[in-house]
């Protein structure tokens, strides 16, 4: 089934309910916004002459016409390629010629350097700028019918943020996003049609899928005036909204529990965070529960498992005294619906429980495969197993607990150190805000451990008591050789520490 259905059976159930907000006003029911769908794919169709299966890009900082685009697109049988608004044009250039987009929809203020960039391009033919009056002319269209599209075509072309190397798109289908879907319901959080979300994150990433649940259960899309993450604005916006889901980054929630605004404010509209894409640590964890209530989902996916593969429910965040509490919480839970998890070695073979080796995960929300790379599909598929290139292992009651990517591994004297494990016990200290563990080559060992330590303003952190901790925790070998006192850690657009960065820093 079209995903499209989705919204159409909103706007059927509760038409007058809101459906998209800008800040605290309402901009469009769910009658509106099912209808600027249907005439948007009309004008994608017949205006623009695009053919079922071709390709939408979206270009776009966060606002409420993302959801009239891609759901116009899929309406139309095209597919969306939503693109993060904070790329280079070099990089937008590329990822526009590779997926072969006739059409790009910009954010008024990236259209100059789009269309500078795309005259590289020479098979995308349009910009609209969204909220333009040539959108107003296509919003304005004679509406069509919803394409039928067979569950395995491609919905959403998601270029994976990738920190080394080009991005590849990774082909979601509309089987994928539903399957998605389903584990939201099952493993993430239940959404009531008062409820919403509001997109402080990107659209382009996880907070712009989970608009699926939200429209399918008829609640609001809210987008910050900002179009970003701002705590104040999100504070402000919990007094207007309320059942409000977040979905963060893991340094989107502790800007937010580290903010002064935070005691003043009123977070009882906060309904859920649910949080992802990168480690949260215990720590940072405890301290949320503590500030926010019961009111964490960390979920593990990434862009070729969208959203999902495990789920650390709000239930077992809040199971305190549970006797491996503090392991689950630095876990990242058990496999969500219709995920399979394996662990295996180089060589694909399963590891017992407890074993560490490549995270393999199968399922109907895995990729149908990279586009147009057939080699890089076969590599991340085979044997009918998504390689996920992180590492983990698995317990015995089946939650999974990340080590790292395999290339962030450091291998010390012939051991293997997981810079997760030494980051938890650095971030014990009171003064450390952030802080990201790698490797520097050693003459003798291999690697070296050296720490890159952010301090939270105006803390005083002393070398010797981040080593006492660390003597205190975990083995000797895995202690820093070196710390290294920095204002920030670089990181990409979705708030993933770039080690390559602090490598080359060293
Ligand atoms: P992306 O494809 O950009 O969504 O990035 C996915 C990658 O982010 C995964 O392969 C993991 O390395 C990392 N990641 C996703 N979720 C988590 C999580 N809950 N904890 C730690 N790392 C995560």
């Amino acid at each position: 089934m079209n995903l499209a259905h989705l919204l159409a059976r909103s706007a059927q159930n509760t038409p007058d309910a809101p459906a998209l907000a800008l800040g605290d006003t309402v901009i469009a029911t769910y009658a509106e916004h099912a209808e600027t769908a249907a005439r948007l794919a009309g004008a994608l169709t017949a205006g623009f002459g695009l053919q079922p299966g071709e390709r939408v890009a979206i270009a776009m900082k966060n606002a409420p016409e993302y959801s009239e685009i891609v759901f116009g697109a899929w309406h139309a049988g095209l597919s969306a390629v939503p693109m993060n608004a904070r790329l280079h044009p070099k990089e937008f250039a590329y990822i526009l010629g590779n997926a072969d987009a006739k059409i790009c929809f910009v954010s008024e203020d990236m259209a100059e350097g789009i269309a500078e960039a795309a005259k590289d391009v020479p098979t995308l033919q349009h910009i609209v700028i969204a909220g333009s009056p040539r959108y107003r002319e296509m919003v304005s269209a004679d509406p069509v019918k919803i394409v039928d599209v067979a569950a395995d075509e491609l919905a959403w072309l998601f270029y994976t943020s990738g920190t080394t190397g080009r991005p590849k798109g990774a082909m979601l289908t509309h089987k994928n996003l539903r399957a998605m879907n389903d584990a939201y319901f099952a493993n993430v959080d239940d959404i009531a049609p008062e409820d919403c979300i509001i997109h402080a994150a990107p659209y382009s990433h996880g907070s712009g899928l989970y608009m699926l649940p939200h429209v399918e259960r008829g609640a609001c899309q809210v987008v910050p005036a900002s179009g970003g993450f701002d705590p104040d604005e999100v504070f402000a916006l919990l007094r207007v909204w309320k059942g409000a889901t977040f979905f963060f980054a893991p340094t989107m929630v502790t800007r937010l529990i580290n903010a002064p605004g935070l005691s003043a404010a009123d977070t009882s509209n906060l309904k859920t965070i649910v949080y992802g894409g990168a480690p949260m640590y215990a720590e940072d964890c405890l301290k949320a529960l503590d500030l926010l209530g019961p009111k964490l989902v960390q979920i593990y996916g990434q862009g070729e498992s969208p959203m999902t593969i495990t789920a650390l429910s709000r239930a077992l965040h809040t199971e305190r005294d549970h006797p491996r509490y503090h392991d689950r919480l630095a876990s990242v839970g058990p496999a969500q619906k219709g995920v399979e998890i394996r662990i295996a070695d180089t060589d694909d073979r399963e590891l017992p429980v407890g074993g560490i080796g490549e995270i393999l995960v199968r399922g109907d929300v895995v990729m149908k495969g990279y586009w147009d790379n057939p080699e890089a599909s076969e590599m991340a598929l085979r044997g009918g197993w998504l390689h996920t290139g992180d590492m983990g292992a698995l317990d015995e009651d089946g939650f999974l607990t990340l080590k790292d990517r395999s290339k962030d591994v450091i291998i010390s004297g012939g051991s293997n150190v997981y810079p997760r494990e030494v980051e938890e016990v650095l971030l014990r200290h009171d003064g450390v805000l952030e802080c990201s563990v790698i490797g520097r080559p050693h003459p003798d060992w291999g690697e070296e451990i050296v720490a890159f330590v952010v301090p939270k303003p105006g803390a005083d952190v002393r070398e010797a008591e981040l080593d006492a901790l660390c003597l205190e925790h975990i083995a000797r070998f895995k202690r820093p050789k070196a710390y290294r006192m920095i204002d920030a850690l670089p990181k990409n657009n979705y708030g993933k520490v770039l080690k390559t960065d602090l490598r080359s820093i060293l």
